[in-house]
C-alpha cells in the first residue's frame, strides 16, 4: 500500500513537471500587450512574403512554367503589398514598437516576441 501511495505520488509530481512549463508559459503570453490587430498584420505579412518566396523556389525548382509564375507572382506581389501596408498601419497606430532581430514589432512593453516566441530583454 505504501508502494502504490509512492507510485502515486511520483506520477503526480512528474505530470506537474511536465504541465507546469506549458501553464507558464500561457500565463506569460497572455500578459502581453499585443493588440490582435498588429499580431494578425504581422502574420499576414509574414504569410504573404513566405508565399512569395515559395512561389520563387517552386519556379526555380521547375514546377512552375513562366505563364503560371507570372501570374502567380504578380498576385502574390500584390497582395504582399498590401500585407506590409497593414502591417505599418497597424504599427503606427497602436504607438510604440520595438523591433527584435526576427524582423517581428512588439508592441512596447511586450516580455515575449510574438513572432519567434523567445524572450524579449
Ligand atoms: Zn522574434
Amino acid at each position: 500500500m505504501i508502494l502504490l501511495g509512492t507510485a502515486i505520488g511520483l506520477a503526480v509530481i512528474a505530470a506537474g513537471f511536465v504541465i507546469h512549463p506549458l501553464v507558464y508559459r500561457r500565463w506569460g503570453l497572455m500578459g502581453d500587450a499585443v493588440s490582435p490587430d498588429v499580431f494578425n498584420s504581422q502574420l499576414r505579412k509574414r504569410a504573404a512574403l513566405t508565399a512569395l518566396k515559395d512561389v520563387e523556389y517552386d519556379r526555380a525548382a521547375g514546377k512552375l512554367n513562366d505563364a503560371d509564375y507570372r501570374t502567380m507572382r504578380s498576385r502574390l506581389e500584390l497582395e504582399a503589398l498590401e500585407a506590409v501596408t497593414a502591417a505599418e498601419r497597424a504599427d503606427s497606430a497602436s504607438g510604440e514598437t520595438s523591433a527584435h532581430t526576427c524582423g517581428f514589432k512588439n508592441p512596447g512593453g511586450s516580455r515575449f516576441c510574438a513572432g519567434c516566441g523567445r524572450r524579449l530583454v
